[in-house]
């Protein structure tokens, strides 16, 4: 069975856009391959932060990701600092990654250009992102159009290690192109994302979500409710792709083109399906949050699981490479 690696931040309660651009991907994958999930917080700490807050936002996140279906009897879902051999590797592969190769990064560049100072893990993170994936030896990753550059680097680092010390013992990973699911923020931003708050969490209670969808941006055509309007230009149709059935897609296009519905009517028949879809996954959180031993036996089963391949991976690397 292939294997497939995904690195996850800790950014605490998933909101829909994560989830459907990854994490409602994931919970189908783990059927198909031998997974591994890792909440990433040692890259979470290349910019500044609070200590318990990222405590709380790891731990948060586990609960997200167990109530949106990522399944620990199948899958490894760990959190990357319980398992040490991810910086042992990332210390390795700074050995054979020429520094250029990690200056030409388009995502270095663009934070280092907001930065006064910047830290050295900023620049080595395409480098743990390597570590994180080649020491479980993942053959897929599934990334968006955006981190497919990161995935060349990891590659590449892998293609030089083995030629130097062991041919093939790196598979090369390969993007696992995530269906292209592209939800923008509500106030119309290109991007959903919670440092612009323009989210919908994914465990928000369904008066929270109501009373933001219901002034959520929509075709700028539609000034008046008679003024007809085309779907492709609006999130709320997006939402409803990603949400209603295709009976209610085609009708909600219908609906949007010969001004029958207004924005409000077609945003009220989005939140009944949406509601659908998230009422379970918010009732599974609250039963994941009732008994919080549950998140500590998935995190220490996890980690421990991953340490066993993580440690083998290591034992023939440092063979490999002369390391007593
Ligand atoms: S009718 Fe629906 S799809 Fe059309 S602009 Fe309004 S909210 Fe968007």
């Amino acid at each position: 069975m292939s294997r497939i690696f995904s690195g996850i931040q800790p950014s605490g309660e998933l909101h829909i856009g994560n989830y459907l651009g990854a994490v409602k991907n994931y919970a189908e994958l783990q059927r198909s391959y031998e997974s591994f999930f890792c909440i990433v917080d040692y890259h979470a700490i290349t910019i500044p932060y609070e200590p318990e807050d990222l405590r709380a936002r790891t731990r948060e996140m586990m609960v997200s990701l167990l109530a949106a279906g990522l399944d620990p009897s199948t899958s490894t879902i760990f959190v990357q600092s319980m398992v040490p051999q991810h910086t042992e590797l990332a210390w390795i592969f700074n050995s054979v990654t020429p520094l250029g190769e990690l200056e030409r990064q388009t995502q270095y560049k663009d934070k280092a250009s907001r930065m006064e100072s910047v830290p050295a893990g900023i620049l080595n993170y395409p480098i743990l992102q390597a570590a994180d994936i080649l020491l479980y030896r993942a053959d897929l990753v599934p990334v968006g159009e955006d981190q497919v550059q990161h995935l060349e680097l990891s590659r590449e680092i892998a293609r030089r290690w083995n030629a130097r010390f062991g041919a093939e013992f790196f598979p090369e990973p390969q993007a696992k192109l995530t269906p292209a699911r592209r939800i923008m923020g509500l106030d119309g931003n290109a991007k959903m994302s919670k440092s612009m708050g323009n989210t919908v969490g994914l465990l928000e209670p369904p008066d929270s979500v109501w009373e933001k969808l219901r002034p959520a941006v929509t075709d700028p055509a539609r000034v008046r409710r008679t003024d007809p309007g085309t779907p492709e230009v609006c999130n709320i149709y997006h939402l409803h792709r990603a949400f209603s059935p295709p009976d209610v897609v085609a009708n909600v296009e219908t609906q949007c083109r010969t001004a029958g519905w207004g924005c409000i009517e077609c945003k009220k028949v989005l939140f009944e399906h949406m509601n659908k879809e998230l009422a379970p996954i918010r009732a599974r959180s609250v039963e994941i949050r009732a008994r919080p031993e549950i998140v500590d036996q998935v995190i220490g089963d996890g980690a421990a699981t991953a340490r066993r391949v993580a440690s083998e991976t290591m034992r023939e690397v440092k063979e490999r490479m002369g390391l007593v």
